[in-house]
């Protein structure tokens, strides 16, 4: 990736942002594109937005190195402006390389440029943010991206209520197995039942 000349955003990137956190993860959240911040910085979500995606993740009780972080885009397009078509084709390679290394029991996708990569034809983020798709035993849960809450307070609200959601289905999924109940003590044989053994 820090290498990539697939698209022509290598040319006007400071560098690549491929991902941080641990690999394996059981939450993996992807975004839309590196901003200024994350340019300069090689990391994603280091900006304005990125501090609320952290206050949302410790809501919840996830700390950001506990969860692996990632963008669709792995290179700022100009002036932030959206990901082309062409660019996003260019890059899934390298998040769908980055999902099979990571293996998550959930994805949080953040925003409508994710949720169109991710989940095609699934309905538009205002529709199915806080919904949970099951694709192959993993979760995937579209929420409104941090920077879109940053313009428009009311969806700090929505974000809230998606991440306490998250956190529901992640209780569920990793919760450790109930231990087994105490067997059933085997009820007395009684003599009938001893005289047809015998
Ligand atoms: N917005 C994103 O989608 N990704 C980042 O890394 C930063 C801001």
């Amino acid at each position: 990736m820090l290498a990539c000349t697939r698209c022509g955003l290598h040319a006007t990137r400071t560098q690549a942002v491929p991902g941080t956190g641990p690999c394996p993860a059981d939450v993996m959240v992807v975004g839309e594109a590196p901003g200024f911040n994350e340019d300069v910085q090689g990391k994603p979500f280091v900006g304005a937005a990125g501090k609320l995606l952290d206050k949302l993740l410790e809501r919840i009780g996830l700390g950001r190195e506990s969860v692996y972080i990632t963008n669709v885009l792995k290179c700022r397009p100009p002036q932030n402006r959206d990901p082309m078509p062409n660019e996003a084709e260019a890059c899934l390679p390298y998040l769908r390389a980055q999902y099979r290394l990571v293996q998550p029991k959930a994805v949080l996708i953040l925003g409508r440029h994710a949720l169109e990569r991710m989940l095609p034809g699934v309905g538009s983020i205002s529709r199915v943010h806080g919904q949970i798709f099951m694709r192959g035993g993993v979760a995937f849960m579209p929420v409104y991206h941090p920077a879109a809450a940053l313009h428009n307070g009311s969806l700090v609200r929505d974000l809230e209520q998606d991440f306490d959601r998250v956190r529901g289905y992640l209780d569920e999924v990793l919760r450790p197995p109930e231990p087994e109940p105490l067997a059933e003590p085997e009820p007395e044989a009684n003599a009938e039942q001893l005289s047809l053994l015998n």
